[in-house]
């Protein structure tokens, strides 16, 4: 459990038991659930890896906290208003999630955010007249009128001026539409956020209007008799605030400005502050990217005290506060699960014959087995690469690294001249990883098991390569896109100590499809430790905290589709598989791309006709062929393993 750190990311809903099994607990008065055999199970139906499991107690059990954390914040304050989370959709905007989120919602009091034409239908359709939906992002003429139609058939509609010019627009059409509108300002702030997304704040943010601008709006609103419509005040600083002081400072100027706007006859109640709230991936409790340095209860303290602290400066009475959380709310209950298919090993290289000692049978001189060496007429960077081998010891082994690689690099210039035999050259690289093999040992025996930062590279240059059946473009497309960590780990055999070191390579054509940052410990590491394979037997990994934005900015790489997602929810302590949605078939994917399965079938039909008409093949064939093609369009985009992995008990 130390090694992956998931006592600090998993915290409190996925943990390690005393006999090596995953446990998740999606809810602290409920069941505790081994995903081992949740998996088993869902192996046991017919399903194949990979598979997204989606907690739907956890997702409810999120809003919850969320909520919990403000009601403490308002009563410990004597903050004399409301909280309200809107979800933002785009995070996940999977039907049975915001369902889910929904439901939730409608016994909180929350809502959701919309952020383009498609967002804002699915939000119509599935939500019902309690709970408010707020439209950010830019708008057009049809995207205003739907949310006026909404709100003319009773809801609680919210578009928020992400633009000077949409002002006129929301009241032209409202008019037309015949009801008042309600909307909100998306102010840019001074403020920036921190880390990846700080671009979303400060001036040169590309939504929202400048406080003068706002203050126009509203200066024309007053003169129009509108000033009842401007409801609310809402800012976003940006995904994943790895620091609370940046949400410290964005709160005091938000209010500020909110209180201004208050005086100068704006009738707001409501002030969004947008999303943000992030998610501690490393369990580190840092400001790096992947972390946080703070608390969702710190986050809602900052909140409500700094909003109240203005306000009652200024003797404005206390809006309502909304946020538009949305990772926070979401990452932690999806977790995927993954199969290996296989394994290279790069960092356990063949050594030359002539490089391994002589065996008894192998040599007429029993007494000596030394090993022979390099034949006579090798060149002499290879023997070189020899010697360093030979004479590697704990004294020397920084000299003899530092040989080693000059000689291999010598071997390959020779090698690009033409002046070295290819076999030469393997003979060499082999060499060079056993040296390298060598001084990773004795230099993690010298120090605490570290290795010098010279030697840091070591670790990932003579790491396995454990081959995972998933592609990292669909489903954690931010691992590739902005070197985001998840947390991964692997799901059995963790009573046994993992004596590998592996990067996971996905099965996308892509060397960029690959995993190789780590949570290890309290830090970050280029490897995972992991396990050897054993013949025959399933090694499963599982990647946690993918439930915001992975799904739905997954890509179609390599066309592999979406995975399947199972979701599952608690009853009376007992675990209840609630529905399984496949995942895309091939047919699926290409009609993505405009392939209809039907001219597929005939073109291919063709082929087969023709090598029939040609006797490459019989009919029999032919029959079998044609079945197998169509079979494969109706099949799962990601591979089957090559070893019938039978599942551990
Ligand atoms: N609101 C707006 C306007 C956003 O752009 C975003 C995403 O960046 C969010 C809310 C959700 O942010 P988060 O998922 O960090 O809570």
């Amino acid at each position: 459990a130390e090694e992956y750190g998931i006592n600090r990311w998993g915290a409190p809903y996925f943990s390690i038991s005393p006999e090596g099994s995953i446990l998740v607990r999606p809810t602290q008065a409920g069941p505790e659930i081994d995903l081992n055999r949740l998996v088993d199970r869902l192996c046991d139906r017919g399903l194949e890896l990979p598979i997204l499991i989606r907690f739907n107690d956890i997702l409810r059990d999120r809003l919850n906290a969320l909520n919990q954390c403000f009601q403490q914040a308002i009563r410990e304050e004597r903050y004399d208003n409301r909280y309200q989370c809107v979800f933002p959709i785009k995070v996940n905007q999977q039907r049975e999630v915001i369902q889910q989120v929904l439901d939730e919602s409608r016994k909180l009091g929350f809502g959701v955010e919309a952020g383009s034409k498609p967002e804002l239908l699915a939000a119509i359709a599935m939500s019902d007249p309690t709970l408010p939906i707020i439209c950010n992002g830019f708008k057009d003429e049809e995207f205003i009128r739907l949310a006026m139609m909404a709100q003319k058939l009773g809801r609680t509609v919210f578009p928020v001026v992400e633009k000077a010019s949409e002002l006129d627009l929301i009241f032209r059409v409202a008019k037309e539409v015949g009801v008042r509108p309600r909307l909100g300002i998306r102010v840019k702030l001074a403020t920036r956020g921190s880390g990846r997304w700080e671009a979303s704040g400060g001036y040169r943010s590309k939504f929202g209007l400048t406080v003068a601008q706002v203050l126009h709006a509203l200066d024309r609103m007053i003169e129009q008799g509108y000033a009842d419509c401007f409801e609310i005040l809402h800012f976003h600083l940006g995904s994943q605030i790895s620091d609370i002081r940046q949400v410290k400072t964005a709160i005091t100027e938000a209010s500020r400005i909110y209180v201004d706007l208050k005086r100068r006859g704006a009738k707001m109640g409501y002030l969004d502050v947008g999303g943000g709230l992030g998610v501690d991936y490393t369990g580190t409790h840092s400001d790096s990217e992947s972390s946080m340095n703070y608390s969702t209860q710190e986050y809602a303290n900052d909140v409500v005290s700094h909003v109240k602290r203005v306000c009652d400066e200024a003797g404005v009475t206390h809006p309502i506060l909304m946020t538009e959380t949305g990772r926070a709310v979401a990452a932690h209950h999806s977790v995927l699960v993954l199969d290996t298919l296989g394994v290279s090993q790069p960092g356990l290289p063949e050594l030359p014959t002539w490089a391994k000692p002589a065996t008894a049978e192998s040599t007429a001189d029993a007494s000596n087995l030394l090993p022979s060496g390099p034949p006579e007429n090798y060149e002499q960077p290879v023997k070189t690469l020899w010697e360093s081998y030979r004479n590697l010891t704990p004294a020397n082994h920084m000299e003899t690294f530092h040989d080693a690689e000059v000689a291999l690099d010598m071997c390959i210039h020779l090698f690009g001249g033409g002046y070295l035999p290819l076999e030469q050259r393997v003979d060499a690289e082999n060499l060079f990883f056993a040296v390298c093999q060598r001084v990773r040992e004795i230099a993690k025996d010298k120090g605490d098991g570290t290795i010098p930062e010279e030697l840091a590279h070591l670790d990932r240059m003579l790491s396995d390569i454990y081959f995972v059946n998933f592609s990292l473009f669909q489903s954690l497309p931010d691992a590739w896109a902005i070197d985001q960590i998840f947390p991964i780990m692997p799901t059995r055999r963790l009573t046994e100590e993992p004596t590998r070191n592996a990067v996971l390579g996905d099965i996308t054509c892509d060397s960029d499809g690959k995993v190789d940052s780590f949570i290890c410990g309290e830090g970050r590491n280029d490897t995972l430790r992991v396990h050897p394979l054993r013949e025959q037997e399933r090694y499963t990994l599982a990647v946690f905290l993918v439930g915001a934005y992975q799904e739905i900015l997954g890509d179609l790489h390599n066309l592999f589709g979406d995975t399947h997602a199972v979701h599952v929810q608690c009853h009376d302590d007992a675990l209840k598989i609630c529905s399984i949605v496949k995942g895309d078939t091939v047919s699926e994917v290409l009609s993505y791309v405009q392939y209809e399965d039907r001219e597929l079938l005939d073109r291919i039909g063709q082929n087969i006709e023709d090598a029939i008409d040609s006797e490459r093949i019989d009919q029999q064939q032919a029959g079998r062929m044609a079945k197998a093609f169509e079979a494969a369009l109706a099949g799962y985009t990601y591979l089957s393993p090559i070893v019938d992995r039978t599942p551990l008990e």
